[in-house]
């Protein structure tokens, strides 16, 4: 599978290019940028083919089949119709669209050109996150009372652009971790949330946008859903709590880029530490794509999980300006 990569982005150039590459006979053969000289710099970085600022000439190229988004979040929808317009399956970085409309936009001409279209949660492909929902379905704490999702950390300094100034750009933290944060709870819990409040602050980067964030979410089981994100936290480790009748399970470091932390089960039986597979999370995501496009499987998160995802970080937004409760209006992706 040859794959045109969108956006000279820090994910692109750290996760993306390697996990496309790790796929037998798949590559990366086109690198699109706003910018000539970053286009031609990231493809010498890379040993990318072709390289350059015209999305139609890359999109053209019939030895293209899959195209990979990871511009900031405002050039995604017209990347994205770009790219299924010309008959691409797209694999699309979170948060889908900084609009809801516009996400659902891309879904529904990817359903109707009969392409695959995915967004990048690539939580749901760690081990560690497949190993939580394992415990879940299998009842090793019963019936579920709560979750905690833990994802306070620090901004590293090479990101501090975009996400802290530029809200027009997608940035903030609930569109860059919130989204994240909705695809975990409802991959573990396989519901979606009915309503939110929430509070949202400033707490010492964010110039323009909230760079801190906490929302407490009713689910359709009675289950209760805490949902902490933040870019200003140096010492907090990252987290999932999940609480049941019959036992806790307690994962530290599990919402990470890489495959890595533990997880505790905790029942009258005492505290077991859970064995998990530690493969790549972003290698995950690109084999369930292939697959998904080789129609012999589903990607880990389709452009539905990502309108939803947008959906719920949309109602926590609303929640934490209005001061209320909010009902999260799932529209057409329902
Ligand atoms: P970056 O800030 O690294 O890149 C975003 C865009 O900024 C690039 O596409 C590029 O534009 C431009 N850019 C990059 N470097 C420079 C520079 N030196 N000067 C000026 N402009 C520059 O973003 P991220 O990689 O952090 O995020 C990209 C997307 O991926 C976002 O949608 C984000 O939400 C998502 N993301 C997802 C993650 C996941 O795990 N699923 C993790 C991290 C990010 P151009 O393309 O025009 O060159």
């Amino acid at each position: 599978m040859n794959w045109a990569f969108v956006g000279a982005s820090t994910i692109a150039g750290q996760y993306l290019v390697g996990a496309v590459r790790a796929q037998a006979g798949s590559n990366v053969v086109w690198i699109v940028s706003g910018s000539a000289n970053r286009a031609a710099s990231f493809a010498k970085d890379h040993n990318i083919a072709q390289s350059g600022t015209d999305l139609a000439a890359a999109l053209s190229d019939p030895a293209i089949d899959a195209v990979y988004i990871s511009s900031t979040n405002e050039k995604h929808h017209a990347q994205a119709l770009a790219a299924i317009a010309a008959g691409k399956h797209v694999l699309c970085e979170k948060p889908l669209a900084t609009r809801v409309a516009d996400a659902t936009d891309m879904v529904q001409a990817a359903e109707k050109a009969g392409l695959v279209f995915a967004t990048n949660h690539h939580l749901r492909s760690a081990g560690s996150l497949r190993a939580i929902r394992d415990l879940l379905d299998s009842g090793k704490v019963g019936r579920v009372l709560s979750l905690r999702v833990l994802h306070a950390v620090e901004l590293p300094v090479h990101l501090r652009g975009w996400r802290l100034d530029n809200p027009s750009a997608g940035g903030g933290v609930i569109a860059d971790l919130t989204v994240h944060n909705a695809d975990c709870v409802r991959f573990l819990l396989g519901e979606d949330p009915i309503s939110v409040v929430a509070h949202m602050d400033t707490t010492g980067l964010g110039q323009g946008v909230e760079d801190s964030a906490m929302s407490v979410w009713a689910m359709p089981s009675g289950a209760m859903v805490f949902s902490h994100e933040s870019f200003t936290h140096p010492f907090a480790a990252s987290g999932i709590e999940v609480h049941g009748t019959k036992g806790s399970i307690l994962a530290r470091g599990v919402l990470s880029q890489e495959p890595g932390g533990e997880i505790d089960l905790i029942t009258d039986h005492g505290i077991t530490c859970v064995e998990y597979d530690r493969a790549g999370l972003y290698e995950t995501v690109v084999r369930d794509f292939a697959a998904a496009v080789a129609g012999s499987g589903t990607a880990a998160a389709s452009g539905r999980d990502g309108v939803k995802s947008l959906q719920i970080a949309e109602a926590v937004r609303a929640a934490a300006l209005s001061g209320q409760r909010q009902t999260v209006n799932y529209g057409e992706a329902a």
